[in-house]
């Protein structure tokens, strides 16, 4: 029987511990952030005084960024509800939904962000 107590005891530490180290949900698609994957963004770019940060994946962060710029971000993107009302980014979550957690790939800045 103690064996069994001392299975419960480090099925329970083992729990706690993942509950723990559970990284967040990412704001802009839902899915868990893994560690190597967690990026800060500000919500009002640094340069235009913004200090306030979200944890989101890299790529769900770089596409932000590759779909708008920092003025747009500053004047009309600077939540959560507001980035996801993009229809750009909108699509993306979409379908960013379906790969795994830790998925990256290159993010490719439209040519309009691009030519500023
Ligand atoms: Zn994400
Ligand atoms: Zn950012």
């Amino acid at each position: 029987m103690r064996g069994a107590k001392a299975r419960a005891l480090a099925a329970l530490a083992e729990q706690a511990e993942r509950t723990v180290s559970v990284p967040a949900a990412c704001p802009l698609c839902g899915r868990a952030i893994p560690a190597d994957q967690r990026d800060a963004h500000h919500l009002v770019p640094k340069s235009k005084g913004g200090r306030h940060t979200i944890d989101l994946h890299r790529i769900c962060h770089r596409q932000i960024h590759a779909v708008l710029t920092e003025t747009e971000l500053a004047r009309s993107y600077h939540s959560v509800e507001q980035l996801l009302a993009h229809p750009a980014l909108r699509s993306f979550v979409d379908w960013v939904r379906t790969k795994p957690d830790d998925f990256f790939v290159r993010t490719r800045k439209s040519d309009r962000v691009r030519r500023r």
